[in-house]
């Protein structure tokens, strides 16, 4: 392992070898056949999240960090061209320090963790290993599980812009930027592999983020293309058309252009004569906030009920809900529901899943965690965000974790208040009783039947 000499002249361009560590970590990523390589939208996401949380934070004492006055965001395009996924924020970005310290060594817990594992299971097989990539995260360097190439531009208040560069685990070179284009934060440009051409689809990297990073609390755009039918007229004088909701003169952007001026209708008079064309525009991605993450009091009914049935895939409301907030030696966000019906396998304890959905701090971990209920409440619905368990946590850190049996027990308590409010209510409650007693009689029927049959 050669030793970093921090070069801070601004004139060079230099080539830096990883840290042996992360070059274990990078080959392994390299060369993984992982099928879940979407997650590196997620750890990218979260760290455009985070940067954007450190300048925001930092503006808190003084505002002119905030010295562009531009907007805290994500914005997320894709050059068709140079088969490009591109992710862009104005968090706090990184000087040529922090380049080196931040992404050409090892310092954070999980990826550290990994690679523990990695050196406990030596004698296993390669891809046994690689599985667990998605269980820990590793962060940055999960960019090369669908990049062959991953350019950097990062800003940082006290520094000159520069670029970070590598396409593999020995080395990466960072340069200063002579032709800089941001005002503050970080820009990824990830030269996706062709054989995973689906990243470069806008709809996937849609779908994608929302469901890792729909609720974070920094507005997402997405460059999205649109068909729009236009006077000739009037095109020829805005030829050029943008369609944007703020100002775009920003040189850290893509160009938005028109590039399909068809379909004239030659035959009709010329004052009215109409031309379809493509244009680009922002489209923010996360217009909901987290419903989980706001004061009760100003949450409607049917606020609760929408939102369940959109995110818990419920055709009809909820019997009852509560939803709650704890602070101090545990900091959660809690919302609980009770479906009107039970699913059909309630009673079928080997593949019943748990319907809890675990976040941290706002970002979507995992479906169905059943560390958080006992097999006894796994027909309740409902999401549980925490602020003091890692984003990157696996299974089995999970089930030793203290935090998640804290989670589970007020899980339990608050799940009994609400049994207790749902007596109280008679009319529900017959609901409740009538629905769950039939389903338990169904259950003790196909319980007999499997045991006859057995027999
Ligand atoms: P983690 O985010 O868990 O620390 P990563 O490997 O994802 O681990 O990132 C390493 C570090 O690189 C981060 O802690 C942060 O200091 C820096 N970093 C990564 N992405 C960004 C970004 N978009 N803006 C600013 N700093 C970043």
């Amino acid at each position: 392992m050669e030793s970093v000499q921090l070069d801070n002249r601004s004139d060079v361009k230099t080539e830096i070898n990883f840290d042996a560590d992360i070059s274990q970590l990078m080959h392994l990523i390299i060369n993984s056949f992982y099928s879940k390589k979407e997650i590196f939208l997620r750890e990218l996401m979260s760290n455009a999240s985070d940067a954007l949380e450190k300048i925001r934070y930092a503006s808190l004492t003084d505002e002119s960090v905030l010295n562009d006055e531009s907007n805290l965001r994500i914005r997320v395009w894709v050059d068709s061209e140079t088969k490009t996924l591109v992710i862009q924020d104005t968090g706090i970005g990184m000087t040529r320090n922090d380049l080196v310290h931040s992404l050409g060594t090892i310092a954070r817990s999980g990826t550290k963790q990994f690679l523990e594992s990695l050196n406990l299971n030596k004698d296993n097989k390669n891809s046994s290993n690689v599985e667990q990539i998605g269980q820990f995260g590793v962060g940055f360097y999960s960019s090369y599980l669908v990049a062959d190439n991953v350019k950097l531009y990062t800003k940082h208040n006290n520094d000159v812009e520069y670029i970070w560069e590598s396409t593999s685990n020995k080395t990466y070179t960072i340069a200063v930027n002579e032709t800089p284009r941001l005002k503050r934060g970080t820009e990824i440009h990830l030269s996706i592999k062709d054989e995973l051409s689906e990243y470069l689809n806008i709809n996937t990297v849609k779908e994608t983020i929302k469901k890792y990073t729909e609720f974070i609390n920094y507005p997402i755009e997405l460059l999205e293309s649109k068909e729009i039918e236009e006077d000739e007229t009037l095109l020829s004088t805005t030829d050029k058309e943008v369609a944007s909701s703020e100002d775009d003169s920003n040189s850290d952007e893509p160009k938005i252009e028109d590039y399909d001026d068809e379909a004239v209708d030659k035959n009709v008079f010329p004052s009215s004569k109409k031309v379809k064309k493509m244009v680009d525009e922002w489209k923010l991605l996360n217009e909901t906030k987290p419903l989980w993450c706001r004061n009760p009091d100003d949450i409607s009914k049917e606020e609760y009920n929408n939102f369940y049935k959109k995110s818990m895939n419920e055709h009809s409301d909820a019997l009852c809900y509560k939803h709650f907030h704890t602070e101090g030696q545990l900091e959660l966000n809690c919302l609980l529901y009770i479906p009107e019906r039970p699913q059909m396998d309630m009673f079928e304890t080997q593949t019943k899943k748990t319907n809890i959905k675990l976040y941290v701090k706002k970002v979507f971990i995992m479906e169905d965690c059943e560390e958080l209920v006992p097999e006894w409440l796994k027909f309740m619905k409902g999401i549980v965000d925490s602020n003091d368990i890692p984003l990157n946590v696996s299974r089995e850190i999970l089930q030793q974790n203290k935090v998640v049996k804290m989670i589970r027990n007020t899980i339990v308590k608050k799940s009994v208040e609400l049994f207790t409010e749902l007596s109280e209510d008679k009319e529900k409650y017959k609901v409740f009783y009538d629905n769950y007693s039939k389903m338990l009689k169904l259950g003790i029927h196909e319980d007999k039947k499997n045991k006859d049959k057995l027999i």
